[in-house]
């Protein structure tokens, strides 16, 4: 194998240059994986965007690959096995892991996959491949393994949601992590599942993959379609999966009493806004904030997939190569682009 790789580089906002790198070395207890697809996600196309990391840095952590190197002490995996991980792995014994905040944990954020998921190989250091590597099959498509990180974000967030078997829920946002909430409340028994959003295409996608109502905020009042929905009771559960702060006043709108708010979405850009406060007390409602993925989650996304419960289909909109990354990026982010998940392939 060569020592040089290409890889795309993020030098500053914007920035994004597609040239050559080294290829990682690996220790005895790692591997090195050959990309073969790695999705685009929002949090990606924000750092790309914004000033929130330190650059120059390789981003992209919705992986999928096969193992090329391995090192001395790998016994439980093959050269050839194809694998997907996730980027952050938790101390599991700091006092936010303690209380089961994996994501929160001091060391969480401080490892990760090298270079990054935007490159033609990428190292798995031991820690990745012990708590959050899995095999994937050959019943799973490049697609479909992209979306397993993306997937597990999604059901950290759920578990706090506790959905119940005839539960209404609202997702705020039809985008990739809107639409993949949706269809997992009613994976997880919700009756009623809306979803809002001001793109009439993203809407259709959401109703095609199996949305009961989709409510279009740019045309009608989110406040009263779901009432006349939920006959006045409001949604027992309203999942944000938009970066807009103003939705969360919203969401304390259309909650039903003793239901729950989960925050998906970071308000980096105008965290401060005003909400009736009064129905804390006498409706008992919560405001859960759910932040990233745990090893524990990333199994029951993998089952899913493989007994073909989501569909993943109808929401891969666009396929670019790694050459062609700064173009995806300018595409997903184009608001008269009809454009929902973007995958990133090695090979067209
Ligand atoms: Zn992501
Ligand atoms: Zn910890």
């Amino acid at each position: 194998m060569n020592d040089k790789m290409k890889a795309v580089v993020c030098y500053q906002q914007n920035d994004l240059r597609y040239e050559d790198v080294a290829v990682p070395n690996i220790g005895d207890d790692d591997v090195l994986i050959q990309m073969d697809a790695c999705g685009l996600c929002g949090t990606d196309i924000q750092k790309i965007r914004g000033n929130t990391v330190t650059k120059p840095t390789v981003l992209g952590h919705e992986v999928v690959g096969r193992i090329v190197k391995k090192g001395k002490n790998i016994a439980n995996y093959a050269l050839g096995d194809r694998v997907i991980t996730a980027i952050h792995v938790p101390c599991f014994t700091c006092h936010y892991c303690n209380k089961g905040h994996y994501t929160i944990c001091e060391q969480f954020r401080t490892n990760n996959i090298d270079p990054g998921g935007f490159a033609e190989y990428i190292r798995i250091p031991a820690l990745h491949l012990k708590h959050l590597t899995h095999k994937i099959t050959d019943d799973i498509n490049d697609d479909e393994a992209t979306l397993i990180e993306p997937i597990a974000c999604c059901l950290h967030g759920l578990k706090q949601a506790n959905i119940h078997a005839g539960d209404s829920v609202l997702v705020m946002g039809a985008g990739t992590i809107g639409i993949l909430h949706a269809q997992l409340a009613k994976i997880k028994g919700a009756s009623q599942v809306m979803i809002s959003d001001i793109s009439p295409y993203k809407l259709d996608i959401a109703l095609k993959v199996g949305c009961d109502y989709a409510i279009n905020v740019a045309q009608d009042d989110l406040v009263k379609s779901v009432s006349d929905i939920t006959h006045q009771l409001g949604v027992d559960v309203v999942i944000i999966a938009a970066g807009v702060s103003s939705l969360l006043a919203d969401a304390i709108k259309v909650v039903r009493r003793a239901g729950k708010v989960i925050v998906f979405s970071g308000f980096d850009n105008s965290p401060q806004i005003t909400l009736d406060a009064s129905r804390f007390f006498k409706d008992e409602i919560s405001i859960i904030g759910t932040y990233s993925v745990t090893p524990y989650e990333l199994p029951e996304a993998l089952d899913l997939l493989a007994k073909k419960r989501l569909n993943i289909t109808q929401m891969v909109t666009h396929h670019f190569s790694l050459a062609q990354l700064s173009q995806a990026v300018d595409l997903a982010t184009n608001p008269s682009e009809q454009v929902l998940k973007v995958i990133i392939k090695a090979h067209l």
